[in-house]
């Protein structure tokens, strides 16, 4: 195993999707040192589609041609873009590792995960050994392959018209294998109206694939009819498969990071971090509502910008609080406190009685949320006793005799 880099970097960003560029645009805006890992081609999924009309400002643009404005974009930005596949990681320490299959090893401080998802697979006899044979997930990855064919397209939402309005172009017919009953899809409405009026469509309700047969290339599917048993052969050329997608969480499985029960990274809705600290996440491999490319730019904006946070309060910590050879006195305080404000005077002036032995620590609680949480500390004010990176004491009431209570410390800490 080889150590490329010997200073930890201020951000790695595993994923090169537009969430990760988002993420690495912001890091880099912030002065973050910022390594983006992509294992493919940068632009993720977004890059596969031939047509995005609710890109912001964009009016309407190819995939390849957005994701290609947000690369330059970053790379415009100083962020180091390397391509390798992420294997593994441990990011329960302060520092963060991040290993590649290469077997490079990376670190950082801090780690944002947009690693995206890719399709489901349908899981039926044939699949598997006639994909990249007439077996696709990608329709502007294959569509030329088969100009003036005929093809079938397994889904009913989004992606799945999309993709099928798409293969018209090029095909000689597409049909679309729907699983509910006649009329009811879960496409969008303004999609379905398209899908309908394309005369290269034709529509086969209440159905499901078998089987995908064909010798080296694909020749026929096996189609059962949900409402009836019946099963018959139908001849096509290819099999496009758009039924959802799966996140690309599997390197994460035993990092101890929260997953749900599909493999989703669990993260805040507010700042996207996620229960390890110092580890965001972004974009479509989050568990999420909408995914998007709008929502995964976001996230990864959110994201950069909490990470950032992240590393000036854990520098702050280390700088003010865990670092000094002195004992810290660490004031949680609010400016909606009157108390804690009191507070933080007696702190001084008891400490300057104390002949200035303690170095003082102020801890904004609403600002510094998850130092308070680290800390147990539930109100304002708090304030903890500090030495040598250690809480030896806290005191949370009677700050009527906080002299009283600073004096005996010092005997302690002298
Ligand atoms: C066919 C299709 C059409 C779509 N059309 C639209 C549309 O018109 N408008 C719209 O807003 N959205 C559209 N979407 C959705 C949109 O593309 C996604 O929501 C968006 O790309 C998610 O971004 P992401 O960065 O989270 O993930 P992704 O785009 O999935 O990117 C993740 C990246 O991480 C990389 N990666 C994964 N694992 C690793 C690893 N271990 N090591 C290193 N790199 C790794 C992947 O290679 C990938 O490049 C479409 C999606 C599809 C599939």
């Amino acid at each position: 195993m080889t150590t490329p880099m010997a200073a930890p970097y201020d951000l790695i960003i595993v994923g090169g999707g537009p969430a990760g560029m988002t993420a690495a645009i912001y890091g880099a805006r912030a002065k973050m040192r910022t390594l983006l890992i992509e294992k493919a081609r940068h632009g993720g999924q977004a890059a596969t589609t031939e047509e995005v009309e609710n890109w912001p400002g964009a009016g309407k643009t190819t995939g390849p041609e957005l994701m290609a404005q947000f690369r330059s974009h970053t790379e415009h930005l100083g962020v180091e873009l390397i391509k390798e596949d992420v294997a593994g990681v441990d990011l329960t320490g302060e520092v963060k590792v991040i290993e590649t299959r290469k077997g490079n090893r990376y670190e950082a401080r801090a780690v944002i995960l947009s690693p995206g998802a890719h399709p489901r697979t349908l899981g039926v006899k044939g699949e598997g050994p006639l994909r990249g044979k007439g077996v696709s997930y990608c329709a502007t990855c294959d569509a030329d392959f088969f100009t003036a064919l005929d093809v079938v397209v397994v889904g009913n939402g989004d992606a799945a018209v999309e993709e099928a309005l798409y293969l018209t172009r090029f095909c000689n017919s597409v049909t679309l294998i729907i699983i509910h009953p006649f009329g009811t899809m879960d496409a969008n409405k303004a999609s379905q109206e398209r899908l309908f009026q394309n005369d290269k469509i034709r529509l086969v309700w209440h159905s499901v694939i078998e089987e995908i047969k064909g010798d080296g290339l694909v020749e026929s599917v096996v189609l059962k009819n949900l409402g009836t048993g019946e099963l018959t052969e139908m001849e096509t050329n290819g099999v496009f498969i758009f039924i959802g997608t799966v996140p690309n969480t599997e390197f994460l499985k035993e990092s101890g990071l929260a997953l749900d029960e599909r493999g989703y990274i669990i993260a805040d809705s507010e700042t996207m971090a996620t229960n390890i600290d110092g580890v965001f996440a972004a974009g479509d491999a989050r568990r999420k509502w909408l995914r998007q490319i709008v929502t995964a730019a976001s996230d990864g904006a959110i994201a950069a910008c909490a990470a950032e946070k992240y590393l000036a309060e854990e520098e702050h910590l280390r700088h003010e609080v865990l670092e000094p050879s002195e004992p810290v006195l660490a004031v949680f305080w609010s400016p909606a406190s009157q108390q804690s404000l009191d507070v933080l005077q007696w702190a001084e002036q008891c400490n300057a009685q104390a002949g200035g032995l303690f170095k003082l620590a102020r801890i904004d609680l609403y600002k510094s949320t998850r130092l308070a949480e680290r800390f147990g500390v539930e109100q304002v004010p708090t304030v903890l006793l500090f030495r040598n990176g250690q809480v030896v004491d806290r005191l949370d009431a009677n700050f009527d005799d906080f002299c009283h209570w600073l004096t005996e410390r010092t005997q302690a800490v002298r």
